[in-house]
């Protein structure tokens, strides 16, 4: 299962084109309205949490492409947070992470303090002295507004200390 997770983070991008369009030609060739997919990302962040601006939004791949193309250009980061802002889907499952069934989870009986999984979290790279993934007393970042279950601290955990799993 592990194995499945670190293919599928690696290849996120691959995966999000695909679903993303996917959806987009869904919607433009059947005319479905936007309610309903409201609906089917609200209902995918009760079980998985925020997933669906970083695994299916066609919104979303077009930020990130562009994200990618503008290097370290922060109005692009910006400009990505100000489009979530502005969707529901964002708000909802945002909301979600707190409570959905899927959620990130440390073992800490095996955690090394590395502090690997904590470099790879843009969330904790924000606020490095709020966050932090295995760091008692510190927030953690898979339950905030924020993530997006990109899963990067999962897959970078070299002792499986963290889980995504309910
Ligand atoms: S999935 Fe992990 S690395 Fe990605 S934003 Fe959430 S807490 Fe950070
Ligand atoms: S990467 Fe794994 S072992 Fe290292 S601090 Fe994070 S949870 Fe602990």
């Amino acid at each position: 299962m592990r194995k499945v997770l670190k293919v599928m983070v690696g290849n996120r991008m691959i995966i999000l084109s695909v679903l993303g369009v996917l959806l987009y030609l869904a919607i433009s060739q059947y005319h479905i309205s936007l309610w309903y997919i409201v609906i089917a990302g609200s209902a995918l962040g009760i079980i998985f949490g925020k997933v669906f601006c970083r695994w299916v939004c066609p919104m979303g791949l077009i930020m990130e492409m562009m994200m990618s193309m503008g290097g370290d250009d922060g109005k692009i980061k910006q400009m990505y947070q100000y489009h979530k802002i502005g969707c529901p889907i964002a708000w909802i499952s945002g909301f979600l992470n707190k409570y959905s069934f899927f959620r990130i989870k440390l073992n800490e009986d095996t955690c090394k303090n590395c502090g690997i999984c904590d470099k790879k979290c843009y969330i904790v790279a924000m606020e490095p002295t709020k966050y932090s993934l295995y760091k008692p007393g510190n927030i953690k970042p898979g339950e905030s507004y924020t993530c997006s279950k990109c899963l990067e601290c999962v897959a970078s955990c070299p002792n499986g200390s963290l889980t995504y799993k309910v």
